[in-house]
């Protein structure tokens, strides 16, 4: 047991697994959030998640993340174990809280947030290797503007590679849940992206997505089954913006093979064309905005009572879609008339088959495994030579997104498939 160089404040926030602490170096004083469970207490599945997610959280490392601090073993007021992650302190509340204040996000601060959350997917997705598992407005921490949300939450996430050898550990919540993984097929990035469509929704609405089933607070299983064979799709709100709901529609395929993969929806206009965000988000708290009070003495008595809080941290699963839950009517989305056309390299809309005919770059035929395709991979290698292909951008070196001037191409590698489906939007027609 190591001696506690650290003092723990007040709770901050507590879900199914946890509770959140405010929590403050004693060297330092550094503040920090601390994720406790009690290992002698806690459900086995309590344990295993905090350990989960301390595994990694040490491995990963992004700007979009909540980054690890440390973790240790405690003997706290009244000889009570607790088992902590240390977590740098975001200090704005969860994306939900904000939803539900604002009664919805507006677009600019919905794009802000939805590009945070799709460059932690990638990371995780295309670096770390790591599925998240549970990704919702809950486990996306506001920090200083738009720009500076965070995901958190690792307790449900797991390596790729433990998915192929079959190691699925239950974790996700209902709402947010892709249908074939409500069907208990294997989570996969592809899963991921459904749960960040749904949340997106959720941050454009302040409601959880689905609440148009209005199946109340408790029918776990009968929104399982709609989610996993209903066939249908989340609705919606009406005064979404072209862009914004391309972007869900690219998210919320009911085949995850048809979902776009968040490298490529980092380059949808949704969030491709953010200007910059400003940074009206609530302002970060620093060290000297906490009075002592805050703290307690580790020697105080009232400085942490674990059974006081145990109704508060191993809430069911019920209690917190309960909580979510709202009888509130349902939003109506009619797609009556909407025609999906895409942007040729000309700049020029053309209809989906249309388009076809022209995917070949101007004036050029090219095939997979053709010149400058890599023949094992279908891959289009970026080098000198592919500027023919539609490149005129000078600081781009020609790949296959060249018409988009975020994919600083000199060192990028583009699918042709990528390619393929690159960057629709949905236009009104007569
Ligand atoms: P779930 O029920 O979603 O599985 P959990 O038990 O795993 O939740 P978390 O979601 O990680 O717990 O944390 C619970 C709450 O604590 C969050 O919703 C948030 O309000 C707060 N919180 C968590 N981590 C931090 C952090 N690093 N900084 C600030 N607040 C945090």
């Amino acid at each position: 047991m190591e001696k506690r160089s650290w003092i723990r404040g007040n709770l901050i926030g507590s879900g199914s697994f946890g509770s959140v602490s405010l929590a403050n170096d004693k060297s330092t004083g550094r503040i920090f959030a601390v994720k406790s469970v009690n290992p002698v207490s806690s459900s086995p599945l309590s344990i295993l998640s905090l350990e989960n997610e301390i595994e990694i959280l040490k491995k990963v490392n992004s700007p979009h993340i909540v980054s690890y601090i440390g973790d240790d073993t405690t003997k706290e007021a009244n000889l009570v174990m607790c088992r902590n992650l240390h977590m740098e302190f975001v200090p704005g509340g969860t994306v939900t809280e904000l939803a539900v204040k604002k009664g919805g996000l507006e677009e600019r601060e919905l794009r802000g947030y939805a590009r945070c959350l799709t460059h932690a997917l990638h990371y995780l997705h295309s670096v770390a290797g790591i599925v998240h598992c549970d990704v919702k407005g809950q486990n996306l921490l506001v920090g200083s503007g738009p720009d500076g949300a965070k995901l958190s939450d690792f307790g449900s996430a797991k390596y790729l590679a433990d998915v192929e050898k079959g190691v699925n550990l239950i974790g996700g919540t209902p709402y947010w849940m892709a249908p074939e993984v409500a069907r208990g097929e294997a989570p996969s990035p592809a899963s991921d992206v459904w749960s960040l469509g749904c949340t997106v929704l959720e941050m454009t609405t302040g409601s959880h997505p689905w609440a148009e089933l209005g199946l109340g607070n408790t029918d776990v299983a009968g929104l399982l089954v709609r989610i996993a064979y209903g066939e249908i799709l989340p609705k919606y709100p009406v005064n979404l913006s072209n862009d914004a709901k391309d972007f869900l529609d690219r998210c919320l395929k009911l085949n995850p093979i048809d979902r776009w993969d968040c490298e490529i929806l980092l380059r949808h206009p949704f969030l491709a064309d953010m200007a910059e965000t400003d940074s009206t988000g609530p302002s970060p708290r620093g060290v000297l905005d906490w009075d002592s009070e805050e703290f307690g003495d580790e020697n105080e008595e009232n400085e942490y009572e674990f059974g006081d809080l145990e109704e508060e941290l191993f809430g069911s699963a019920m209690e917190r879609l309960s909580a979510l839950c709202s009888e509130e009517e349902s939003l109506e989305w009619d797609s009556d008339g909407w025609e999906t056309v895409r942007w040729d390299l000309e700049g020029q809309e053309r209809t989906e088959s249309e388009i076809l005919d022209c995917e070949r770059g101007p004036g050029e035929s090219w095939e997979m495994g053709g010149e400058g395709v890599s023949e094992a991979s279908g891959n289009w290698v970026c080098e000198e030579e592919r500027r023919e292909f539609g490149c005129s951008n000078g600081d781009c070196g020609g790949c296959f997104y060249c018409d988009c001037c975020c994919c600083k191409c000199s060192c990028k590698v583009g699918t042709v498939d990528a390619f393929q489906t690159r960057i629709l939007t949905e236009t009104k027609t007569g």
